[in-house]
């Protein structure tokens, strides 16, 4: 609905890229940008005074928090912004707050669930198919790679076809997928695109960036819009 209230996190040492606001923006949305404090009683008060949550994208979450020892690919990390979100992504699914979540959204959404990543696609899953687009010099904005979209779920509703371009700027992806959580979308090579949380009001989350194709391209449009619409 219009003017309804979305926050957006960001890391804690640089700034939101301002795709994801202009993308709030155009469908109807008011940007709210949230600082990366962890302190519990200031999550609460974020969650007070916003009507959904967008999870942006970002450095890799510490694999302890999956179990898991760090891989010599491990990227940057940033353990100030993943305490924060995922105590803000276990309250705000307690609320039952409509959840977009976009690349590393995706990957600390099935974290905070209880899923786990791979942590560096191209040494634990090698594919034919270019997940960093930007190392063969494709722009943010530009489709890379296709992927099959699920019949059935709500993400293949906003998608509206079973088969779409995306673009692609991960070295990590979602490995075992947390209970609750369902895949919605795959790449060619079988890497996981998008999922949802259907025992929630509005959870999904995709791998791919639709805020920097949105300017150009109805379906990932239309992923903000069905968002602020379910607030
Ligand atoms: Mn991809």
């Amino acid at each position: 609905m219009a003017g309804k209230v979305i926050g957006i996190t960001r890391a804690s040492h640089s700034e939101l890229r301002p795709a994801y606001v202009r993308a709030i923006e155009a469908a109807g949305g008011v940007p709210r940008v949230l600082p990366a404090i962890a302190d519990t009683d200031t999550v609460q008060q974020y969650l007070n005074r916003i009507d959904g949550l967008l999870l942006s994208g970002g450095a890799d979450v510490v694999p302890e928090h999956y179990g898991q020892e760090r891989h010599p690919r491990l990227g940057a990390v940033d353990p100030d912004r993943d305490a924060m979100e995922l105590t803000l992504i276990r309250m705000a699914l307690q609320r039952d707050l409509p959840i977009f979540a976009i690349c590393r959204g995706i990957q600390v959404l099935n974290v905070a669930l209880g899923g786990t990543l791979y942590q560096d696609l191209p040494a634990q899953r090698p594919s034919t198919i270019a997940h960093q687009q930007e190392e063969i010099g494709l722009p943010r904005d530009q489709f890379c790679h296709e992927i099959d979209v699920v019949p059935g779920t709500r993400y293949h509703a906003i998608a509206g076809s079973n088969r779409i371009p995306v673009n692609s700027l991960h070295h990590q992806a979602l490995d075992r997928v947390a209970d609750g959580l369902v895949v919605a979308a795959r790449a060619p090579d079988g890497v996981i695109e998008a999922v949802e949380a259907p025992a929630y009001r509005y959870v999904v989350a995709v791998q791919y960036h639709p805020e920097e194709t949105a300017p150009h391209d109805a379906p990932s449009r239309r992923l903000f819009e069905a968002f602020v619409n379910a607030l």
